[in-house]
């Protein structure tokens, strides 16, 4: 069987996040035989779009679709030269999640099983908290309503807006208050019951970073993200040999390249790359072997589209040091309705194994009809 045809699909309109507004974009890759595998990046959909179509379509038309190491190795052969950290490596972390999605579908098995089947039974998730209530304003309401649907552990960044005001430059005691209070009163109210990681989205330098760490510490949070920006793996080391908590790092890693230096360095305590960044499922089961061989965990990023939302349930269900699945309860509970079937809710905190097969996900009629969705095919 060969590949006949690379498809691009994207909606206008996004969501929010921190950062402003996201859109999806979707690739389908589509075999001789009719059956299609659908993979997913973001942010920039014009741009991955453009390299998914331009650099890597001619690398895989024609191509057996099943051999995705060695297709992997083609597409980034494309571009690697030019350097690849950016849309092109998003873009062919889109069409690995639709070659498995395909292989998947091929065989008529889960994605999960292709990895080399589930390592348990049911997969831990924290929820990022996106939420309808503001973790600022309300964070024993947003706690509450979290524990009452059985999810002990949840991400909020309270101290992005200090860093909006001061550039993530300087810090004062009474910012570095302001800061903690969401997390002083989850602990206040709810003690140990709720687990807390703290996210700084990489807005810091490194004398407040080590601040604001020290001060966390006796509220023991689960982790410190992305304190720094991701690029001087040294400073990271710093800041970990300056505190007692636990640091992950990071979405913005791509392949196992940049991974390796990060473990050398053992400055992080969790492992976090995200599918649709980092390379695709192909790179990030990589990655989380590379993290095992480090005696440490991963905890994939899965804060994006729906297929993203899939691929890394599929990817924590199989790889053997998982330390907790990210979700977003304002994602699979509203943002991907309309676009994709209803996803399997946590109960107790756990998500239940994905179906297949393949991702076993897929675009509703509906939204190929959408008047925003603009779809190129070569
Ligand atoms: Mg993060």
């Amino acid at each position: 069987m060969k590949i006949a045809a690379v498809e691009t699909l994207r909606l206008a309109r996004g969501i929010t996040v921190h950062a402003g507004p996201v859109q999806w974009l979707w690739v389908r890759i589509h075999a001789e035989n009719g059956l299609y595998g659908t993979g997913e990046t973001y942010p920039h959909p014009e741009s991955e779009e453009a390299v998914v179509l331009s650099r890597l379509a001619p690398r895989l038309i024609g191509q057996d679709p099943g051999r995705i190491e060695g297709l992997w190795a083609s597409m980034f052969d494309a571009v690697s030269y030019s350097g690849w950290a950016g849309a092109e490596l998003r873009a062919i972390a889109a069409v690995d999640m639709a070659l498995w999605d395909l292989l998947g579908k091929t065989l008529n098995v889960p994605v999960y099983q292709l990895l080399g089947g589930a390592t348990r039974d049911r997969i831990r998730t924290y929820n990022t908290c996106y939420d309808h209530i503001s973790f600022l304003d309300e964070p024993e309401r947003l706690a509450e309503s979290l524990l009452e649907q059985g999810i002990g552990a949840m991400k909020i960044w309270p101290f992005d807006p200090v860093a909006n005001e001061t550039g993530g430059q300087w810090i004062t005691p009474a910012l570095l208050r302001r800061g903690l209070e969401p997390l002083r009163r989850i602990r206040a109210r709810f003690g140990d019951e709720m687990q807390v990681a703290m996210e700084f989205h990489g807005y810091w330098n490194l004398r407040c970073a080590i601040e604001i760490a020290r001060a966390c510490e006796e509220y023991s949070p689960m982790w410190l993200e992305e304190m720094l920006p991701q690029d001087n793996i040294a400073a990271y080391r710093e800041l970990a040999s300056n505190t007692k908590l636990p640091l992950t790092i990071s979405e913005r890693l791509m392949t196992t390249w940049q991974h390796r230096e990060l473990m050398a360095s053992q400055a992080a305590r969790v492992v976090m790359p995200d599918i649709a960044w980092c390379g695709g499922i192909t790179e990030a089961r990589k990655i989380a072997n590379q993290a095992a061989t480090h005696m440490l965990p991963v905890a994939p990023h899965n804060c994006g589209g729906p297929f993203l939302h899939a691929a890394t349930l599929h990817l924590a269900a199989s790889v053997p040091n998982l330390y907790i699945a990210e979700s977003v309860r304002r994602h699979y509970a509203g943002d991907y309705q309309g676009i994709t079937a209803p996803f399997a809710r946590p109960s107790n905190g756990f998500f239940p194994l994905p179906p297949g097969p393949g991702l076993g996900v897929d675009l509703l009629p509906q939204v190929l009809a959408r008047p925003d969705m603009t779809r190129r095919k070569v």
